[in-house]
């Protein structure tokens, strides 16, 4: 019993280490230190040219991009990307290739703010992504090709990405609150920029809890300062205020972060400003422009000198509110699209140059302007679309269109009496109702049962083959990232044919299902057993390092053999042969460990049975 795969490996190292990864290290370090001094880092790290792996050339143009990012020198960034995918591409898909395309895509967002020039690359990504079977990045991927779905005619793709990558992170049951939390901001942004403000701040507040339950303080303040911009449009005064105080909170909580503040007073002068508070207004506006130093955000603070501009203006305070405006207008940056706010400052300034006429006309434009958006808000198409997102409700769509045709249909026929019509939609409706939510469970169900059975050995109920190799080598690939021990054994029952010539195949087959079962009882939690062959196990254990495996293997060998077996009235006796391989280098794949502890196994059976024997080197 020989697999036929032979790898050659070029490094022999220690028992259940590897050779230390260049990058890990690398890469800690970049972290740790200021942008600047990480392309300094950088530029001292050398990687042997002649005997560096193609993946290492990529790796470091990639970390070279990232650095470059950081210091925003995009165009440098975007060529060191540019390289990494040149190298990784020949190799097929890989996440660093799925990596550099999402990377670049930020860059190039950063630099044009235009979706036609970033989406390509996060569209390729997609591509690969699906391919590539890494879900948490696929999660990603789906993430953020969401943002390019943001038009009031194409909302509903971006919303059903992220409905699919919100199911990828749910079934894949790792609590990724992160993961969450950027779907969940996501989707609130979505929503918000076609105008669905209700569900804007939903999502806004599932975002926040998630980034709560890892205390990620800087995302929470940031969505709650999307929650209050989403209350305000609702105005939604509880909501608003409910969230001012909890920014407040984090202010005196964590003062480490030193823009707090600014936001804080300006989000609490908005509302009071929105709710006629025009003295509390001017208070915390003028608060949060003594702190404006401690943000960069341009946006907010020149937003801050108008919102006052206002607050004076409705006080009475003309002249206060002309300058206030003029420092407002001074902002020749501020968004085009934010363009009702500018007339308005141009508005007062002209009015308190006693220009009533031109004030006046430049308010009723604005005027115009607010109704061309409130147009498009309560636009159908947009609600239309946002609320067609869901795919559970996709599927059965046609289902229901058939029965809204028989309840029409029946509530013709009953037209003369309108309280029976009623008495019958009601109860089609639960009929509808019942059937479908019977559909549902029965799909669910059967959907459960189907990959159970088609993950389970017939015999033993334990792992069939596919999945012991399908699920051991996501086991070994997590071992590799966390850079953990790993090991494998296989063992085999001795002299099986003895066994069903003497007492025939189905004492035999009962010896394979109590192996397995005693087999199991020397496991740990983590652990999994499959059936790979006849009377063929894999054990794969995840976190043993060799001595560990061994011990194991040697309890499981002595178990099997301390106590015999007892099926019906037969009594047999029965021993195990187990070979042992542990993980000795982050290139190995499962397939690689398997075919060592297949030769230990053979070893074993070979200097006599019932024994162990550990693949100490490559053989
Ligand atoms: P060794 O100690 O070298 O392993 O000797 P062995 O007799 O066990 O030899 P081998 O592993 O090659 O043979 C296993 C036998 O198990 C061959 C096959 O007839 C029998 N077998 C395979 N699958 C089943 C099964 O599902 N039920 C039963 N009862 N027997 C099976
Ligand atoms: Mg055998
Ligand atoms: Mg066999």
């Amino acid at each position: 019993m020989v697999l036929s795969l032979l790898v050659s490996f070029t490094s022999l190292t220690s028992l259940c280490g590897y050779a230390a990864d260049p990058f890990v290290q690398l890469e800690q370090d970049l972290e740790d230190s200021s942008p600047a001094n990480a392309l300094i880092l950088l530029g001292q790290f050398k990687l042997d040219a002649d005997n560096a792996s193609i993946q290492e050339l990529a790796q470091l143009r990639f970390l070279y991009g990232k650095q470059y990012e950081r210091n925003r020198k995009l165009d440098q960034a975007i060529a060191s990307y540019d390289k990494a995918i040149a190298l990784m591409q020949p190799l097929g898909v890989s996440d660093l290739l799925i990596e550099s395309h999402l990377e670049r895509s930020f860059v190039l967002y950063l630099k044009t703010n235009d979706p036609e020039a970033y989406c390509v690359d996060r569209k390729k990504a997609l591509v690969f992504a699906r391919q590539q079977g890494n879900n948490e990045l696929l999660a990603k991927t789906l993430t953020q090709n969401a943002f390019c779905y943001n038009k009031v005619t194409n909302v509903h793709q971006g919303l059903a990405l992220l409905d699919e990558a919100m199911l990828i992170i749910n079934t894949d049951g790792s609590a990724n609150h992160t993961r969450k939390a950027m779907i969940y901001n996501a989707t609130g942004s979505l929503y918000r920029t076609v105008g669905l403000h209700k569900r804007g701040y939903m999502n806004f507040e599932k975002a926040y809890q998630a980034w709560s339950e890892v205390d990620d303080t800087q995302d929470m303040f940031n969505m709650l300062h999307n929650m209050i911009s989403e209350a305000i449009k609702l105005r939604d005064w509880e909501k608003a205020r409910h969230n001012i105080e909890r920014q407040f909170a984090l202010v005196r909580s964590t003062p480490e972060f030193a823009d707090f503040g600014f936001f804080a007073h300006l989000n609490a002068g908005r509302v009071e400003l929105a709710t006629h508070h025009y003295v509390e207004a001017i208070e915390h506006l003028k608060h949060a422009i003594s702190l404006k130093e401690t943000t960069r955000e341009q946006y907010f603070i020149s937003s801050s000198y108008q919102f006052l501009s206002l607050a004076y203006l409705r006080v009475g305070d003309v002249k206060k509110a002309a300058q206030m405006a003029s420092v407002f207008r001074q902002d020749k940056n501020f968004p085009k699209n934010m363009s009702s706010m500018m007339l308005t400052a141009d508005a007062i300034i002209a009015f308190e140059q006693h220009q009533y006429l031109p004030a006046m006309n430049t308010l009723l434009q604005v005027i115009d302007e607010e109704r061309q958006n409130n147009k498009q808000i309560i636009d159908n198409e947009v609600i239309d679309s946002a609320l067609e997102h869901s795919a559970k409700l996709a599927d059965f769509e046609n289902q229901l269109l058939a029965n809204q045709l028989a309840i029409n249909e029946l509530s013709l026929a009953a037209v003369a009496d309108k309280a029976r019509i009623y008495d019958l939609r009601l109860s089609i409706f639960f009929l509808v109702a019942m059937v479908l939510l019977i559909a549902i469970l029965f799909l669910w169900q059967s959907r459960k049962a189907f990959k159970h059975s088609a993950q389970t050995d017939f015999l033993t109920g334990i792992a069939n083959r596919a999945h012991t190799f399908k699920f051991g080598q996501r086991m070994l690939d997590k071992a590799i990232k966390k850079q953990s021990c790993f090991a494998v054994i296989i063992f085999d029952i001795d002299n099986f044919k003895l066994i069903n010539d003497q007492y025939g195949h189905h004492i035999g087959d009962l010896a394979i299902k109590a192996v397995a079962k005693r087999g199991a009882r020397w496991l740990r939690g983590g652990d999994l057993i499959g059936r790979i062959g006849g009377e063929e196990f894999l054990i794969i254990l995840p976190d043993a390092c060799n001595a560990e495996a061994s011990a194991i293997s040697e309890r499981l060998r002595e178990g099997i053999a301390a106590q015999p077996f007892q099926f019906d009235d037969v009594i047999i006796e029965l021993t195990v042969s187990l070979g042992v391989a542990g993980l000795k280098s982050p290139q190995m794949s499962l397939t690689d460990l398997i075919h060592q502890a297949d030769k230990g196994l053979y070893k074993a059976k070979f200097s006599g049975k019932n024994q162990v024997y550990l693949v100490e080197q490559f053989a």
